[in-house]
């Protein structure tokens, strides 16, 4: 029997409830598969261990989860301590250290889910989207001076590799190319951006050459905006730079119906690290300890680690599950109008895995 190695990261705020209703979902679909066992590590790191001790994880912390096969987050963020500190004490300071480049992050309107865009449902809005995820605007290089003086001065400046831009482009002709449109939209700013942008649109050229099969089209982020909402048809698999595809995403999230049901992987995809699955939204303060945080956002990555650790047949299934169950509008939680809470979820996607008799 295979077994993995998971580091379960539940983080802050609704995170501990979606990561444990995660784990849950995915043991019994580990049980349900029978070839495969899931032997998961819990780790406590996250902001009330910020306000103990001073820092999010021990110094050790990635040494102690290096050589897991993958990584299951929650959220970071808690009210009294600044968003900037949270991200870059936890989050970032996995992903960056792992070089977990490529962030990938599925849109689809699930059975049973209503898009706030009209007329819009399923085959129409499929979307995977690419954020570069260790440099650009994110790079973390800048600085502040004079603090709190008039002429007070601060910078963030966007950093581009050549190295950086090429390996998550043909990481997004790649799976573009085995998607069935293959079809990729680069989005870029390089009208206003003169530098890092322009040479995103040299490199995205000279790898398309490399993917003569993948057809390509470039669109500037404001306009992308726009064509999400109006022609969403026209889009599959889509590539942006680190601050770019942050927004989109959420945007994408919005229109697929929930932000509780979208998922992301953040790729290291030579395997020299583990890689980290997370939903993408974050701590969710307004709803925490009320029980009713929709887990669907956490199942859905559950199914992308699934694909990672090479278990096709079990993301499958669990994928069967989720959309059984979003079909059945009883087990909608309230930020998709309903009155189901996160134990109804989970029960239910776990009764469903049990019982699907498909191989
Ligand atoms: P962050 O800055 O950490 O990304 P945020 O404040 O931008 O967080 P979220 O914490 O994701 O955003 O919450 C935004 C809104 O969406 C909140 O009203 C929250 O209750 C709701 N929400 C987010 N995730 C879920 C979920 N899994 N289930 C139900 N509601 C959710």
């Amino acid at each position: 029997m295979r077994i993995y190695r998971i580091a379960a990261i539940p983080g802050d705020g609704i995170g501990t409830e979606v990561v444990a209703a995660g784990v849950e979902a995915l043991t019994t679909c580990a049980k349900r598969d029978g070839g495969f066992a899931l032997a998961v590590d819990h780790f406590d790191w996250g902001s009330e261990r910020y306000k103990k001790t001073g820092a999010f994880m021990p110094e050790n912390g990635r040494d102690l989860i290096k050589n897991h096969d993958a990584i299951l987050f929650g959220s970071a963020g808690a009210p009294d301590v600044p968003d900037h500190v949270t991200l870059w004490g936890l989050r970032l300071a996995i992903c960056q250290p792992f070089d977990q480049y490529a962030n990938v992050r599925p849109t689809r309107i699930l059975p049973g889910i209503v898009s706030p865009l009209r007329n819009v449902s399923g085959p129409e809005l499929d979307w995977v989207i690419v954020r570069e995820n260790s440099e650009g605007e994110y790079a973390g290089v800048g600085g502040r001076a004079h603090r709190g003086l008039p002429e007070e001065v601060a910078t963030d400046v966007s950093i581009f590799t050549r190295a950086g831009v090429t390996r998550v482009m043909r990481f997004a002709f790649a799976l573009a190319r085995s998607r069935p449109r293959k079809l990729l939209t680069v989005v870029t700013k390089s009208n206003a951006q003169r530098h890092g942008m322009v040479m995103w649109d040299e490199i995205a050229a000279e790898v398309a050459a490399e993917f003569p099969d993948v057809m390509c089209d470039k669109m500037l982020v404001d306009a992308m905006t726009m064509r999400m909402t109006l022609k969403p048809q026209s889009l599959d698999t889509i590539v942006a730079t680190n601050l770019h595809a942050d927004i989109l995403s959420d945007l994408a999230a919005a229109l697929a119906g929930s932000l509780g049901i979208a998922p992301t992987a953040n790729l290291n995809p030579e395997r020299n690290f583990p890689s980290m699955f997370e939903p993408i939204h974050g701590s969710a303060f307004d709803i925490v300890g009320k029980g009713i945080a929709n887990p669907i956002g956490t199942f859905w990555s559950g199914v992308m680690m699934l694909e990672h650790l090479g278990e096709p047949g079990a993301a499958a299934r669990l994928m069967r599950a989720i959309e059984r169950v979003t079909a059945d509008t009883s087990l909608h939680t309230p930020d998709l109008g309903g009155n189901a809470r996160t134990a109804d979820v989970t029960r239910a996607v776990c009764e469903t895995l049990a019982g699907d008799n498909q191989a």
